[in-house]
C-alpha cells in the first residue's frame, strides 16, 4: 500500500478505534509551561528593591520649561517569587474578593474575568485620586482578545475591609494564557516622567524632538504617569468626555533597544525578570495601556493595545 491508499483508508481505520484522538496542544499552554520551568531559576523575595538608572540627560536639566508637564508614576516591577497574601499589592494571582459579590463577568465571552493587577494605596503616586473610602484597586479584564481587538477592562476601588474573602473562579478553559499573569510580587518604584511627544503642546514639541536622545515616559508596568505611546484620546463610553491615563501592562519591562534606560540595576538581562508575568498581547513589547473616566458615577474604564 503506498501512502496516498494508506491516507485514504486512514479515516477508516481510525474509525474503528475507540481511544479518543487527544486534541493538539495550545501554542499558549505549551509557552506557558516552559515560561513557569524557566521562572524558578529568577525568583525575587520580599523586600527586594528595583532601581531605574538615571538618565544619560536628564529631560528636565535641559528642558526647564517642561516642568510644569512632570507626573509621578510608579513603575510596579513585577517578579516570580512567592505569591503575595491575597490582600496585598499583586500582579495576577488570588485576590481579595467579598464572599457576597459576584465575580466580573466579560461580556463578550461570558466567562469569569482574570484577575489582573492589584494595588493597594501605599504603592500607588502620592495623592492619587481614588473612589472615596478605598484603598484597593483591582483590575480585571477578559480572558482573551475580543472581536475589537482590546480586552474588555473593568477596574474595581474597595476597602481592604474584615470580609470573608472567597477563593477566586478557576481560569476558563478557553482563556488564552498570554492575558493570564503568572502570580507575581510587585516592587514599586516612584518615577518622574514626561509625556510622549505626541502629547506636549505644540510649542515644546519641535525644541525637544530636536532631543532624539531623550526618554520621556517609562516602560513596563507602571500606575500613573503618562502613557508611552500617545493614544487618541480616548473618551468616555457613557459621558463622551476625554478620559485620564490609569496604567500601563506592558508584556516586557525592557527590550533589546531601551534596556540601558529601562531594565533596573539589580537585573541581568534575561526573560525571567524581563516578561516575569508570561504576558503575550500577540505582537513583541505589546501592552495594553487603560484610561479611566472619573466624571461617571462608576469610573468606568478603557483598554487598548499599543506597541
Ligand atoms: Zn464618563
Amino acid at each position: 500500500m503506498n501512502r496516498r491508499q494508506f491516507l485514504g483508508l486512514a479515516p477508516v481505520l481510525f474509525a474503528g478505534c475507540s481511544r479518543p484522538v487527544p486534541p493538539a496542544p495550545r501554542a499558549d499552554r505549551i509557552a506557558r509551561e516552559k515560561h513557569l520551568a524557566m521562572l524558578d531559576a529568577y525568583r525575587v523575595p520580599a523586600g527586594s528593591m528595583r532601581t531605574t538608572p538615571k538618565p544619560d540627560v536628564d529631560p528636565l536639566a535641559r528642558f526647564p520649561e517642561l516642568k510644569p508637564l512632570a507626573r509621578i508614576t510608579v513603575r510596579l516591577h513585577p517578579r516570580f517569587g512567592d505569591e503575595p497574601r491575597t490582600d496585598e499589592s499583586k500582579l495576577g494571582g488570588a485576590f481579595h474578593w467579598p464572599v457576597a459579590e459576584p465575580w466580573p463577568q466579560c461580556p463578550e465571552h461570558r466567562l469569569p474575568m482574570v484577575a489582573v493587577l492589584q494595588v493597594r494605596t501605599d504603592d500607588l503616586p502620592p495623592q492619587f485620586p481614588m473612589r472615596p473610602k478605598t484603598d484597593l484597586f483591582q483590575l480585571f479584564w477578559s480572558p482573551r482578545a475580543t472581536k475589537a481587538g482590546p480586552p474588555h477592562v473593568v477596574g474595581v476601588w474597595r476597602a481592604r475591609d474584615g470580609d470573608e474573602p472567597i477563593a477566586n473562579p478557576e481560569i476558563p478553559e478557553s482563556a488564552d494564557l498570554g492575558y493570564v499573569p503568572v502570580a507575581c510580587r510587585i516592587f514599586p518604584e516612584r518615577s518622574t516622567e514626561l509625556p510622549p511627544l505626541e502629547l506636549m503642546p505644540e510649542s515644546m514639541r519641535r525644541t525637544v524632538a530636536e532631543s532624539q536622545d531623550l526618554e520621556l515616559p517609562a516602560r513596563g508596568v507602571k500606575f500613573g504617569g503618562w502613557p508611552r505611546v500617545p493614544d487618541r484620546a480616548p473618551k468616555c463610553a457613557t459621558c463622551v468626555h476625554p478620559m485620564d491615563y490609569l496604567l500601563s501592562v506592558d508584556s516586557c519591562e525592557w527590550t533589546a533597544v531601551d534596556a540601558t534606560r529601562w531594565k533596573p540595576m539589580e537585573d541581568a538581562d534575561v526573560e525571567g525578570y524581563r516578561r516575569a508575568a508570561g504576558f503575550d498581547f500577540g505582537a513583541p513589547g505589546a501592552a495594553i495601556q487603560v484610561h479611566v473616566c472619573r466624571r461617571c458615577e462608576a469610573w468606568p474604564l478603557r483598554a487598548a493595545v499599543v506597541s
